[in-house]
């Protein structure tokens, strides 16, 4: 039984809102930004919906819920990169809007149990999510609330992780034919506190000392860390989830 929303068809579809299992669905988000000379635009959606197909298939025989992905918004607001070949980036209130009418068009058919799951830290980015779940009454995978990063691994807590480690690791878990080795080999690492440098007013890469598009230690990537850190937040979405499909 497939995980993906949009590969049922209509009546299959229609059939979900009177099983007796209920429906709860995820909305991949990322955006389409560089990542270091060695990672793809895609890491960010690549990461939430692969966070998301771990969520469902861990539920796949859950009695109470069924969980189904949405196709991923691959577009955020991504201006920090803009320096860089590849970034595109979409408006506050575009992103807002999507988010809201994906939202609004599936509560209007009776699916009311929805989570947004980002995986792209942007400040503009994050808030716009934010502001659109509360807006809405949609559930939303916080990775940034301080008790999940407590969860996470170093280079994350540290927040010098664009690019580096912790996001390498993950693409490697999934998609390593999508990192490419010869720019990754020798990589040195590039500490840049992410947290401080926009504190302190720095709203681009270049500005922030990263000449190369990344922060943290490429270099040090595993596809083992990747999958462990797949595990975590999982484990976290899943919570998301059963939260979420306790409201009315
Ligand atoms: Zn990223």
């Amino acid at each position: 039984m497939t995980v993906h929303f949009a590969e049922l068809t209509s009546p299959q579809v229609g059939e979900l809102l009177t099983g007796a299992r209920r429906p709860v669905l995820l909305l991949p988000v990322g955006s389409v930004e560089p990542h270091g000379p060695h990672g793809p635009l895609c890491t960010d959606h690549l990461i939430s919906t692969g966070v998301c197909e771990r969520a469902a298939h861990r539920l796949a025989d859950d009695p109470d819920l069924r969980v189904l992905i949405l196709p991923a918004l691959p577009y955020g607001v991504t201006r920090y990169a803009a320096a860089f070949p590849g970034a595109v980036s979409v408006r506050e209130e575009t992103l807002y809007n999507l988010v809201v009418d994906v939202r609004e068009t599936l509560a209007a058919q009776g699916f009311h149990h929805l989570v947004v799951v980002n995986n792209h830290f942007e400040p503009e980015h994050v808030a716009t999510l934010r502001r659109a779940v509360r807006d809405t009454g949609a559930g939303y995978l916080d990775v940034l609330r301080r008790a999940n990063v407590a969860r996470l691994t170093a280079e994350f807590r540290s927040s010098s992780c664009h690019g580096g480690r912790y996001e390498t690791s993950l693409v490697l878990a999934d998609r390593p034919d999508l990192v490419d080795d010869g720019a990754l080999s020798g990589l040195p690492e590039n500490h840049v506190d992410m947290a401080a440098e926009m504190a302190a007013g720095r709203a681009d890469f270049l500005a922030m000392g990263m000449e190369r598009a990344y922060c943290g230690a490429p270099a040090e990537a595993t596809a083992d860390e990747g999958l462990s850190t797949f595990d975590t937040l999982t484990d976290m979405l899943v919570e998301v989830v059963r939260d979420v499909a306790r409201r009315p």
